[in-house]
């Protein structure tokens, strides 16, 4: 497929980490190359939490992609939600707009939240993805406490003040402890007509122990580290709850498989993750994690010419998929 140029044309599908990764290495070489994004920026995910909690404005971890660009003179950018791929036809599908021809294809759109089969948890509770969604987040949470302030049933008043975080890796502690944070300093100073000690932040987790992703396998039971940031969150009044599996969450409250619940203004879902959508909609068979297949080359099996990377990408015997 020449270009109006007539140049091979390689489309990259996401500028995350995997995208610009591709990016810098195609940049400036004898190609066109055309990077395809629903979003107008690139996010660094790593800090989300922070914007989640108001710690940090969005701007300083979403950066423009048409900046990102400029050193690279054969590279240019489309804002579009990617919708399939015509893998015959050689062309990507977006919605409301024409298909975009490829000779190369890149996918890397990225990972989604996964809700263990129970589709409706992403209607009924936060999801912290992108921008927006942490945005979301830290609104709610102000103008939960806005109304908690002059709430004058006290039960009402403290499920308004309770943040309920589902999943204990990574993400959810990092959002429970930037939560302790946030309530005991700022919060403490603007709401003072609020007491704060009513202010409930639980961390909840199916399994056994918190940061399962960093088990020991030489440890029978919680690792060192496991235990450690346990006991940090809890000394910030975190209330970590084990082996509490959400069944659901409807008007505020979360419903455990075990018959208990916890009523909480804010609910959000950190709990599982999976490839990005865009997978489904390739017509492949997913691999483990709603992932796709990919050759030891990061090509499709039989399309040498579509390569997907990033955490979209499933390699068997790769230690980490
Ligand atoms: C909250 C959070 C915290 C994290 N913290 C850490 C950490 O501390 N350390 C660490 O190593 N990793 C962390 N990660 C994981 C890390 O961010 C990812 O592994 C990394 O971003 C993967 O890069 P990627 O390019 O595959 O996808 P991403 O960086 O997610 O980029 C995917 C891009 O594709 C775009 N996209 C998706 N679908 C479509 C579509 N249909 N059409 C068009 N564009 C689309 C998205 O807008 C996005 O720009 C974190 C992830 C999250 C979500």
């Amino acid at each position: 497929m020449a270009t109006p140029s007539g140049r091979t044309k390689v489309v990259i599908v996401g500028a995350g980490f995997g995208g610009l990764s591709a990016v810098k290495t195609l940049g400036n070489k004898n190609i066109d190359v055309l990077v395809v994004d629903r979003n107008n920026y690139h996010g660094f995910w790593p800090l989300l939490y922070q914007v989640a909690t108001g710690q940090l404005d969005s701007a300083s971890i979403a950066y423009p992609i048409r900046g990102i660009l400029h050193p690279y003179k054969n590279a240019d950018f489309q804002l579009a939600d990617v919708q399939g791929v015509d893998f015959d036809g050689k062309k990507v599908l977006i919605e409301g707009g024409e298909p975009i021809p490829y000779d190369y294809l890149i996918l890397a759109a990225g990972s989604a939240q996964f809700y263990f089969g129970n589709n409706r948890l992403a209607e009924t509770t936060f999801s912290m993805k992108d921008v927006d969604q942490a945005e979301e987040i830290r609104n709610h949470v102000i103008r939960a406490f806005e109304k908690a302030q002059v709430e004058t049933d006290a039960e009402k008043r403290k499920q308004l003040m309770t943040v309920a975080i589902v999943g204990g890796g990574p993400t959810g502690v990092e959002l429970a402890g930037a939560y302790a944070e946030l309530f005991q300093i700022d919060f403490k100073k603007d709401f003072p007509s609020l007491d704060m000690s009513q202010a409930r932040i639980a961390l909840i987790e199916a399994m056994g122990t918190i940061m399962m992703p960093f088990s020991d396998p030489n440890v029978k039971g919680a690792s060192d580290l496991q235990k450690s940031v346990h006991k940090v969150l809890e000394a910030r009044g975190v209330e970590v709850m084990l082996n509490k599996a959400v069944d659901s969450v409807e008007d505020s409250i979360v419903q455990f498989k075990d018959g208990s619940s916890l009523a909480a203004g804010t609910v959000i879902w950190a709990a599982g993750v999976r490839g990005a959508l865009l997978g489904d909609k390739l017509g492949l068979e997913l691999a483990r994690g709603g992932r796709v297949n990919v050759t030891e080359e990061l090509s499709l099996p039989d399309r040498p010419e579509v390569f997907v990377v990033g955490d979209m990408a499933y390699l068997e015997g790769f230690p980490w998929g």
